[in-house]
């Protein structure tokens, strides 16, 4: 079966699609960010599978690709076009390629015009496209800066994928209004730019008076983009430093957003850490027990009881089964605390791992 997630970035406003066969749980991501890499990593880890590839559409003007970051954590490798002229790519895709994934693959098609670069992925069985900035949705990408050419991205739309079967779904790399998918048939009708009988010389005169302000991260990105998203010196909009995991325990970051610590490093690191366990007093003092040492702060308090809590020591919140502490640890960042950490599964995997407690039943 095929496994497809389709990701934002709320910044840039990009997609990020990822597609797996969960039957291999080989898996590739289209347009990953930057910033958004350890959110992916922690999906792909969730979902069981294992990253093979990033793929890039294009080089990117708006946002730096998570490609370089992914290949440091995962050991995924990085695929773009032979003709997008980036270093620090393991594999140069040419029109007609396949990149596999278990028994699925994506086809390469050459779409240039936005950039010389630009490709659509294709699925292998044409039910799915992902035209980066080629094709979006009701519009196109832009063909002012790079290396745009707006006959050459009308070419490459009408040709390579309004080609494509009509019930072919469209997945773009960008949408601003919070629109996700389109199709070949709705896209050659209704596209204002590219569909019904506009013609190649109606494109080029449209796309040359839209007039848009220059990308505010241009000068960023496209540098490190063409480094595969490797840092250097442009600023601090994707500097690694930025995106290291705290150190102060084995913490895994989940999809939705909590870092967590294992009961058994807890146990043994009792001492270097605050536990703050956030049920009612009465399940504090009840049959589970709490763990020695804790601080009892019920989570309808802790937003107002913040701020008494010294911060000389990393938090680690704890609840019954691991959720109210989950939402403790957001209110504990939102007062200021940066090293929090939930228990998951709470004092009742604690006791089913049957760790050490202070008072409860035996
Ligand atoms: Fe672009």
């Amino acid at each position: 079966m095929l496994v497809f997630r389709q990701l934002f970035d709320p910044t840039s406003s990009t997609y990020t699609y990822l597609l797996g066969d969960s039957t291999t749980g080989e898996a590739v991501l289209v347009d990953p960010v930057f910033e958004q890499v350890r959110r992916d990593a922690a999906l792909i880890s969730e979902l069981g599978l294992k990253l093979l590839w990033s793929l890039e559409t294009h080089v990117h003007a708006d946002h730096v690709t998570g490609a370089w970051l992914l290949k440091k954590r995962l050991g995924s490798e990085i695929a773009l076009a032979a003709a997008s002229g980036a270093s620090g790519a393991d594999r140069l895709l040419g029109d007609g390629d396949r990149v596999s994934f278990g028994k699925r693959s994506l086809e390469v098609r050459a779409t240039p015009g936005h950039t010389n670069g630009c490709v659509t992925y294709v699925l292998d069985d044409e039910s799915m496209a992902f035209t980066g900035d080629c094709v979006l949705i009701r519009g196109s990408g832009r063909t002012d800066f790079q290396q745009g050419n707006a006959r050459e991205l009308y070419r490459s739309v009408r040709s390579r994928i309004f080609s494509l079967p009509e019930s072919c779904l469209l997945y773009p790399a960008h949408d601003y209004r919070g629109l996700t998918v389109t199709s070949v048939c709705e896209e050659k009708k209704y596209n204002p730019r590219l569909g019904g009988e506009i013609g190649e010389g109606d494109y080029a005169g449209y796309m040359k008076n839209l007039d848009l302000p220059h990308p505010k991260k241009i000068d960023e990105a496209v540098p490190a983009n063409l480094r595969c998203g490797q840092p250097g010196n442009e600023g601090p909009g994707n500097s690694a430093a930025a995106l290291e995991d705290p150190s102060w325990a084995p913490l895994r970051f989940t999809f939705s957003g909590v870092w967590e610590v294992e009961p058994h490093w807890l146990e043994e690191n009792l001492s270097v850490v605050r536990v703050v366990d956030v049920r009612e007093p009465n399940e504090f003092s009840g049959p589970l027990g709490h763990i020695r040492g804790a601080t009892l702060v019920p989570l309808g308090d802790l937003a107002a009881k913040a701020k008494e809590l010294p911060k000389d020591k990393p938090i680690v919140a704890v609840c019954r089964a691991g959720s109210r502490s989950a939402h403790a640890t957001a209110i504990l960042q939102k007062a200021g605390f940066t090293e929090v950490a939930n228990l998951p599964g709470g004092m009742l995997r604690w006791r089913g791992e049957g760790r050490s407690v202070e008072g409860g039943a035996s």
